[in-house]
């Protein structure tokens, strides 16, 4: 349930570079904070408006977090996504969620990576996150749920990766906030948790 994951408390002050600190940014990053949450375990258990699947082009199903997807919606899911023509890399498809308790999955494809990553890769993973928030407020859907994306098999480095999500959720949030109630990035990893836990606070600061 949304209830319970918990948002981020207990931040530490951060004044942000080339920006002017003081009431109007800590308004900001309070209202921010309020709608970004941290969960680890399984994002087929969340019962948010929106999954995001790390899919891949075919969106016909695979292992990972695609694997544990599909299994939990049943094969109605691979029917839908049958008809949705695949998927290029960055772009995102909305469906339903069948047997999971979320009401959309949103599938993305991110880039493959095997551990190099140039601008291209990190673009495509940004061009993810977006579509993906687009994709939820267009359908309206107000709290959304990311794995994270590429950094499993298809090998982003998980570190690289999290500064790629946070930073793109966090502009997003800054023009569109009024249209979601909640963004929770679903990590599995404890490895990813400690990546989270530590820059969270850079990218969404108390103060
Ligand atoms: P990709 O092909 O995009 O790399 P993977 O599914 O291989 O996608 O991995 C993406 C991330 O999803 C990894 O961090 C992996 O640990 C995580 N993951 C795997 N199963 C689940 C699940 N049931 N819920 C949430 N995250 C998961």
């Amino acid at each position: 349930r949304v209830s319970d994951v918990l948002p981020l408390s207990a931040l530490p002050v951060w004044t942000p570079s080339g920006q002017s600190a003081g009431e109007a940014c800590y308004q900001v990053n309070e209202v921010l904070n309020s709608k970004i949450s941290l969960f680890r375990g399984d994002i087929t258990k969340l019962e948010v408006d929106g999954i995001v699947n790390a899919a891949n082009k075919t969106l016909l199903g695979g292992g990972g977090v695609d694997g544990a997807i599909h299994r939990g919606a049943g094969p109605l899911l691979k029917k839908e996504c049958a008809t949705l023509g695949g998927c290029e890399t960055g772009q995102a498809k909305i469906t339903g969620a069948y047997g999971l308790p979320a009401k959309y999955v949103i599938h993305t494809v991110g880039p493959i990576a095997q551990g190099a990553v140039g601008d291209r890769e990190r673009e495509a993973l940004c061009n993810c996150y977006r579509n993906c928030l687009d994709t939820a407020t267009q359908n309206q859907l107000r709290t959304v749920a990311f794995p994270c994306i590429s950094t499993g098999v298809y090998g982003y480095p998980p570190d690289q990766a999290v500064d790629v999500a946070l930073t793109t959720v966090r502009k997003y949030l800054e023009k569109h906030h009024a249209k979601l109630d909640r963004v929770i990035f679903c990590v599995f990893l404890k490895s990813d948790e400690d990546l989270y836990q530590a820059r969270l606070p850079v990218y969404f600061p108390q103060g």
